[in-house]
């Protein structure tokens, strides 16, 4: 990643240089490079790039840039519920992050104010805190009942930003996002933030957006290179509890985020955890919003350990001190698998993600790493080997070759209690796999791989 300009090159105002320098923010990363002077100079944009990279600054400081240039003296706003911007996101914590990072942008700077909408919030209080606000962030529901009753009108939206598009048409905001659209029709500028340019997004473009310029950043392969994937075949549910439980022993875990499929699923999951002496907590779409305020701030704060969350719930987690994803039910959409083991090395650190699949379970791996254009490395835990031996490549033979050593002399959990410490992998392909982390030196900070002489869980080869 080149990172080569200075907040100060892309001409912004004083009091968000500040701000930027009081969040240790040095240089702009690559999609802030590339969508902070398009925003300003006008118009509208389409941008994909990798969650953690930096995105939501991209389009929050081009935007304060604006709101602070329409009001130089930073008078006091009229309390009129009539937002200049407004940034629509598809789940609560998504939203909330948003504005958490709004409101550090704005710390210096005066006659800015900013409101969240969404769900699960006392009306009363959110109708309290809409007035006056500038910049609103808002889940499309919550933001169209209060315009139906007449608590907020949008027609003085200079600027409409979706962000995360794609994970607003997985969960049916189409028809919402459409009527959000004319209820700001007038705009100048419309911003969308979306992991794919799938045919589906350039639909929603064409209806929402004029002529728009397209930010393209990275693309499904070369994403989340800072991120170790690995695979674990399981025979059934309990053998991925005991997987579960063993991976969740390495003490180089500092706080791993476990998905679940279903809401029951992970409550399950984490009661499972739980009983097994680990420090766990679910976090779901259909807990009180307070509840789950309280589960994410109890994470940020490092108070929880493990969360066990759904794809819905986990959107727009950004807690660097994430080291570890565990898939335990696998991902409906290829494409969720990417957002998940987002949760994991962020703002430049390494992170590692681990998917635990059954063998019925082929067809989505292989989905997903055609999605990813990478194989999957599939470890075995001594003591824990699937049973099943039809561990055969599912797309192209391999040589079968073993691989180099994740590791160097082991140590981990499973070492101590196996009395075996290698570690080895090899690749969905049966392809002997190249050290991606051993020895390169890669990662500055997070887990320890290779060289290390610890491994993250004990792996032995495996002779899939
Ligand atoms: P995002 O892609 O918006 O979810 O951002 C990922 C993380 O990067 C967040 O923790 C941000 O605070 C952080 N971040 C954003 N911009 C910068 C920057 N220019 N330098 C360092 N960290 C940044």
């Amino acid at each position: 990643m080149t990172m080569t300009i200075s907040f100060k090159e892309l001409g912004l105002a004083q009091p968000l240089l500040q701000a930027t320098e009081a969040l240790g923010y040095t240089q702009a990363t690559p999609v802030q490079e590339k969508v902070i002077p398009a925003a300003i100079s006008g118009g509208d944009w389409m941008v994909s790039s990798q969650t953690g990279s930096g995105k939501t600054a991209a389009f929050l400081l081009p935007l304060l840039n604006q709101l602070i240039a329409s009001n130089p003296n930073g008078k006091p706003v009229p309390g009129r519920a009539e937002p200049q911007v407004l940034i629509l996101c598809p789940t609560r914590e998504l939203a909330q992050q948003v504005s958490t990072d709004a409101i550090n942008l704005v710390k210096f700077a005066r006659g800015i104010r900013i409101a969240t909408i969404m769900g699960g919030m006392p009306y009363g209080k959110q109708i309290a805190q809409i007035k006056g606000a500038n910049l609103v962030v808002a889940t499309p529901g919550r933001l169209l009942d209060l315009c139906n009753s007449r608590a907020i009108r949008l027609d003085k939206v200079k600027c409409m930003i979706l962000d995360e598009a794609d994970r607003m048409l997985d969960l049916g905001f189409q028809d919402d996002i459409e009527a959000i659209h004319e209820l700001c029709s007038a705009r100048g500028q419309t911003l969308m933030f979306s992991a794919t340019f799938a045919p589906r997004i350039m639909q929603l473009a064409t209806s929402l957006m004029n002529n728009p310029g397209r930010i393209e950043l990275a693309s499904a392969q070369d994403r989340h290179e800072n991120i170790a994937q690995t695979l674990h075949w399981a025979d059934s549910v309990a053998h991925k509890h005991k997987l579960l439980d063993h991976l969740l022993s390495d003490p180089t875990i500092e706080q791993a985020v476990v998905f679940a499929s279903t809401q029951v699923d992970s409550e399950t999951i984490a009661d499972s955890l739980r009983a097994d002496g680990h420090q766990a907590t679910a976090l779901h779409g259909a807990m009180p919003q307070a509840v789950r305020n309280r589960r994410l701030q109890s994470l940020r704060k490092g108070q929880t350990r493990i969360l066990v969350a759904t794809d819905v719930a986990a959107r727009g987690i950004d807690v660097p001190t994430i080291t570890h994803v565990i898939n335990f039910g696998l991902p409906m959409k290829a494409e969720d698998y990417v957002h998940r083991i987002g949760r994991t090395g962020r703002a430049g650190r390494s992170g590692v993600a681990i998917t635990l699949a059954e063998h019925r379970d082929r067809s989505k791996i292989r989905a997903i790493e055609q999605y990813t254009q990478q194989p999957l490395q599939a470890e075995v835990i001594p003591g824990l080997e699937p049973q099943e031996k039809s561990r055969k490549p599912s797309h192209r033979p391999g040589s079968g070759r073993p691989g180099r050593s994740f590791g160097g002399k082991g140590g981990s959990n499973a070492s101590n209690r196996q009395g075996e410490g290698k570690s080895f992998k090899q690749n969905h392909f049966g392809k002997p796999s190249g050290p991606k982390f051993a020895g390169s030196g890669k990662p500055s900070s997070g887990p320890k791989f290779g060289g290390s002489g610890k491994s993250s869980s004990g792996h032995k080869r495996s002779f899939a």
